[in-house]
């Protein structure tokens, strides 16, 4: 076989090795606060880094396009299977490649261009994909955009069936990307079946929680639950789009040969391995620590003089508002970067600061609490935040926290096993 076959990533391409050396190393040694990310089992990078890449599976499983199917399309059958039983859902779809095709796929599936959708304001803590105006979702459909209300910063429910009344969307889109509180799934049921809306609910950031039992399920109450399941569930990058049975042909019509060729098959052996370990005793147990250890941040972070926005978290993520230390959101993510703790600026209800500024830091709790991390090392944590924001001048406060925060993570080693940033 040809040389190249067998040679090593850093023989063949040292730039790329050194980088992705240098990833593992940063993975490491930083507090990782972004509350969209987590840390992959072992297992899941064995088989992201698997063969399975080789394989062309267009079509679905016994209706592949493809000769050779035969073990990926019961791989991708195992996916479904796992899927609907963790979510007690009808059906999944497990192919979409990533959470914005998924929700892609649901706007295909139920809407046509011009068709009006009421979706959560990104600036309220929606997503991209729900509709902002540079995104697909925004070009080609008529968006009708709910918030939070401005006294308790939760969903204002009386606003979303008054506009709901009122535009009477054939599609109603609950989730987010940064908003810490419960949803209230069964109200959003109501409001749609009030106006003969289809609900879709996009459970992205919530997922593993919802595996857990430590969230309301939106399955039930849902037609269509778009998903990440990289995030809070803990698994391979990559997403799925659960519904009820009479939409599960169109769905799986609109995703192949709507809108995908052929799907990842690494990646749905990764889900299918995410959904078996979301199901089991220790998931549980650490969905209720990654809750349990965002309410405790939030309560150390408040204790600090910190305005959180809706006053705490039911979930995994937190809104903070950095106003009262003087820095905008940009600052503070700069900052805290600077000392080890990674965590993205984000608009914060009613913001007067521009969308590249913001006056808010989200933080989210999943990925320190797969490294271990528990409620002391939360109280740690938040001490770095408090101190590093409130003395962005100081250069020595910030070498002193940089120490701290490395020893912190050194003490809950990431991939201790791993020599080379994959398992060999
Ligand atoms: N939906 C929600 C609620 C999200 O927060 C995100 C990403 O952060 C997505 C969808 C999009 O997922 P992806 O980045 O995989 O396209």
């Amino acid at each position: 076989m040809n040389k190249i076959m067998s040679e090593t990533l850093n023989s063949i391409d040292p730039e790329i090795y050194d980088l992705t050396k240098k990833e593992l190393k940063r993975q490491r040694v930083h507090i990782e606060l972004i509350a969209s990310e987590n840390f992959v089992p072992r297992s899941l990078l064995e088989i992201q880094g698997s063969i399975l890449t080789n394989k062309y599976a267009e079509g679905y499983p016994h209706k592949k396009y493809y000769g050779g199917c035969e073990f990926v399309e019961v791989i991708e059958e195992i996916a479904v299977k796992r899927a609907c039983e963790l979510f007690g859902s009808d059906h999944a779809n497990v192919q979409p490649h990533a959470g914005a095709s998924a929700n892609q796929a649901v706007f295909f599936a139920t809407v046509n261009p011009g068709d009006t959708v009421l979706s959560m304001k990104l600036d309220h803590g929606g997503h991209l994909s729900h509709g902002h105006p540079v995104n697909f979702s925004g070009r080609f459909y008529n968006i009708v955009a709910y918030g939070v209300s401005r006294e308790t910063e939760t969903i204002d429910y009386d606003e979303v069936e008054r506009l709901a009344k009122e535009s009477k969307p054939k599609l109603i889109i609950a989730g987010a990307s940064a908003y810490p509180r419960f949803i209230d799934f069964a109200r959003f049921r109501s409001i749609a079946d009030e106006v003969g809306a289809v609900l879709l609910v996009d459970m992205a950031h919530i997922a593993g929680l919802v595996a857990g039992g430590v969230h309301p399920n939106p399955t039930p109450y849902s037609d269509f639950v778009s998903s990440t399941s990289h995030k809070t569930l803990r698994g391979t990058r990559g997403a799925f789009v659960l519904c009820k049975k009479e939409y599960a042909q169109t769905l799986d019509r609109t995703v192949f040969p709507g809108m995908q060729g052929g799907p990842l098959v690494q990646s749905i052996a990764g889900k299918a391995v995410t959904f078996l370990l979301a199901g089991t005793e220790e998931f549980k147990e650490y969905s209720a620590q990654v809750v349990k250890n965002a309410k405790v941040l939030a309560k150390c972070l408040t204790e600090r003089g910190f305005r959180l926005v809706s006053g705490g978290t039911d979930n995994h993520l937190i809104l903070l508002d950095v106003r009262s230390r003087n820095v905008t959101g940009k600052e503070g993510e700069i900052l805290l970067g600077e000392v080890g703790i990674t965590t993205n600026k984000n608009m914060i209800p009613f913001d007067p600061a521009k969308p590249m500024v913001t006056s808010g830091v989200r933080l989210g709790t999943a990925a320190i609490t797969t490294r271990g991390m528990k409620e002391p090392e939360m109280e740690v944590i938040s001490d770095a935040i408090e101190r590093v924001l409130s003395n962005p001048q100081n250069e020595n406060i910030k070498k002193e926290v940089k120490a701290h925060m490395a020893a912190l993570a050194e003490g809950f080693p990431l991939y201790p096993e791993l020599v080379e940033p994959w398992v060999n």
